[in-house]
């Protein structure tokens, strides 16, 4: 996978490459899927939502520059494996997902793998995590209709977003900077996610 998909494709920052290569994929996956763990693409993990494909993971690790002391949001914990990647380059995840069935697995594969530096709750992360604020760096793995303002407003400076805007079917990747109180916001590249679902994204 990381030699395949991952490398050529521009991913060269080594602690996601080798994060990448250490976490087992196909733990997150379900049993019927473990066969296609590590294959070029998203895979479904109940509830009607996805684990993204490798290369997207690693793409919105990569941007997020961690160099290892940060605190890092997560909102939509899915099946936990973009967490599990983060806790493996940063200091603490902080990761919120709305749907219980899939948290409660999530939480069971972070304790089965020592991934102790994981913290999690069921709520609408649209909202951010204000206990906790600021933080380092915050990934959004669903697709808003925009920027949640809370999560800007949570972001420490300097700090870094990463998060798909657009509309229901594709969104832009998009990073948001804040550097010295000034916040910009980049496109990465196009996406395909599942929506972001809450107060500051798409309604239910
Ligand atoms: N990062 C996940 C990808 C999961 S797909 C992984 O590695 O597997 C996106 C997830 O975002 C879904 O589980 C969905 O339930 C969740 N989600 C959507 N809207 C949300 C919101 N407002 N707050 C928290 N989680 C949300």
């Amino acid at each position: 996978m990381v030699e395949e998909q991952l490398a050529p494709r521009g991913i060269h920052q080594q602690a996601t490459l080798d994060a990448m290569a250490t976490v087992p994929r196909e733990l997150f996956v379900e049993d019927a899927m473990q066969a296609r763990a590590y294959g070029d693409h998203p895979l479904p993990i109940g509830g009607g939502q996805t684990i993204s494909q490798p290369y997207i993971v690693a793409l919105m690790t990569q941007a997020l520059e961690l160099k290892g002391h940060e605190r890092v949001l997560e909102i939509g914990t899915g099946s936990g494996y973009q967490a599990a990647i983060l806790s493996k380059i940063c200091e603490r995840v902080y990761t919120i997902e709305r749907l219980d069935s899939l948290l409660g697995k999530a939480r069971k594969l972070f304790d089965r793998l020592h991934y102790y530096n994981i913290v999690s709750r069921i709520d609408d992360g649209t909202s951010g995590w204000p206990d906790e604020a600021p933080f380092d760096a915050i990934l959004v793995t669903a697709g808003g209709p925009k920027i949640p303002e809370p999560l800007v407003e949570q972001l420490a400076d300097p700090g870094r977003l990463v998060i798909p805007v657009g509309n229901q079917e594709v969104q832009d990747l998009q990073l948001v900077t804040k550097i010295e109180g000034e916040v910009q916001v980049s496109t990465i590249e196009q996406v395909r996610f599942v929506s972001l679902v809450g107060e500051h994204g798409w309604q239910d």
